[in-house]
């Protein structure tokens, strides 16, 4: 019978929780799974998937390798364990070109014929099969894998597709993710959704200096993510009024720095509401003006939640490269404005000091400003 093994990673190590880490899981994997039929079982450190449709393998193969937590994951025959069963599988299994070796792992003891025995022999009916390839038992191109569990049953496959690892997501707490439409806190989202982390997102858009496309874009961007998040929400905020009345009130060079601040109070309010214990960013330490230090120093200032930044320490390069990996560039690059490039100071404070930057705020109600745009939220479901 056609299978598919899949192997879980870190929460290995929790002791006492795994059994609440490997319930997580095993719902995270059930809820990608939602669209097909298959039956869920277990053996040992792994789960099994049995009588799914098998016109569906490369999909179920790719939902459940994304699945935080995962490790890796195999198609796989399973067979009676008697040498004529295991043996018709490997056989089925023969490479076609290049090295190989075969591995046996003999969890039931009552199988009559040494792991290693039974490798060499079925090394031997491969080369009888295909005599071009060559063994090679310290580097080979394919591994035939030979699993003799004690359930009388035996696993046979070649290939192992490696998993995204992680955490699975529900097991670290909630946090609110600043999501814009550029390239990095898609990323960032991604980051603490490996972490475990359940996530929703706060956007900010100044309709209509921002375009309802810049929007949709957002909205875009989420939806990709959510492959690994599982669930997304985007509260979309209104941020015209606050913009406007820091340009009209406060000294040009200051406006991302208070603009920065209000959308970390919202955050904040956001997360509350919501049960949230963090917020979390896409900044990056020096990447433009508004991610120095003293910058973040002000912005951070009005935060009493843990804010993360996950990409802190990292270059623009390792950014693109797993906005890449998760399919969030194309979408990213789109050439539409983002809130923080309208009424764009042509000098910004690179070093603000934080008693300047309250000094300047202070021609501002800043609790009605927050308070009306918690009432222009629109919940958007992804
Ligand atoms: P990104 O690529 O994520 O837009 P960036 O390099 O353009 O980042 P900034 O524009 O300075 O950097 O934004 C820094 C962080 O502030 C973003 O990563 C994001 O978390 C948050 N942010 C910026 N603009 C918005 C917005 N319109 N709505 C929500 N969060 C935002
Ligand atoms: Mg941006």
């Amino acid at each position: 019978m056609k299978v598919i093994i899949i192997r879980y990673s870190e929460i290995h190590l929790k002791g006492n929780n795994r059994d609440f880490f490997e319930s997580v899981l095993i719902s995270n994997i059930k809820h990608v799974l939602s669209d097909y039929y298959y039956e869920f079982g277990r053996s040992n450190a792994r789960y099994v998937i049995r009588n799914f449709d098998e016109a569906y393998t490369e999909q179920i193969l790719d939902a459940v390798k994304n699945v935080f937590g995962v490790y890796s994951v195999s198609p796989a025959e399973e067979v009676p364990s008697t040498y004529e069963d295991i043996c018709n599988a490997a056989v089925a299994l023969t490479p076609v070109y290049g090295t190989f070796k075969v591995n046996t792992n003999r969890a039931d003891k009552r199988f009559p014929i040494p792991s290693m025995k039974l490798s060499a022999d079925l090394g031997g009916k491969i080369l009888e099969k295909n005599p071009n390839l060559k063994v090679d038992l310290f580097n080979p191109n394919t591994v035939v894998s030979i699993d003799i569990r004690e359930n009388g049953k035996t696993f046979v496959y070649s290939q192992v597709i490696k998993g995204v690892n992680g955490m699975p997501v529900g097991t670290a707490g909630k946090g609110i993710i600043m999501l814009s439409g550029g390239i990095d806190s898609p990323v960032a989202m991604y980051m603490m959704a490996k972490r475990g982390m359940t996530l929703r997102s706060v956007h900010f858009h100044s309709f209509p200096y921002t375009s309802m496309q810049a929007k949709q874009k957002v909205l875009d961007l989420a939806k990709i993510v959510k492959k690994y998040t599982l669930h997304m929400t985007v509260d979309v905020v209104s941020f015209t009024e606050i913009q406007t009345a820091i340009h009209e009130k406060c000294p040009e060079e200051y406006m991302i720095t208070i603009m920065r601040r209000f959308m970390m109070r919202i955050a904040e309010k956001l997360a509350h509401k919501h049960g949230a214990g963090a917020v979390i960013t896409g900044e990056s330490l020096g990447q433009v003006a508004s991610q120095t230090l003293e910058s973040i120093t002000s912005t951070n200032s009005v935060a009493t939640l843990p804010v993360f930044r996950p990409l802190i320490g990292f270059d623009k390069d390792e950014i693109i490269e797993i906005a890449q990996k998760i399919g969030t560039f194309e979408t990213s690059i789109l050439p539409y404005e983002d809130c923080c490039t309208i009424f764009l100071p042509k000098k910004p404070v690179t070093k603000p000091r934080l008693s300047a930057v309250e000094k300047v705020e202070s021609a501002l109600d800043v609790e009605t400003l927050v308070n009306n745009a918690m009432q222009s939220i629109e919940v958007v479901e992804i």
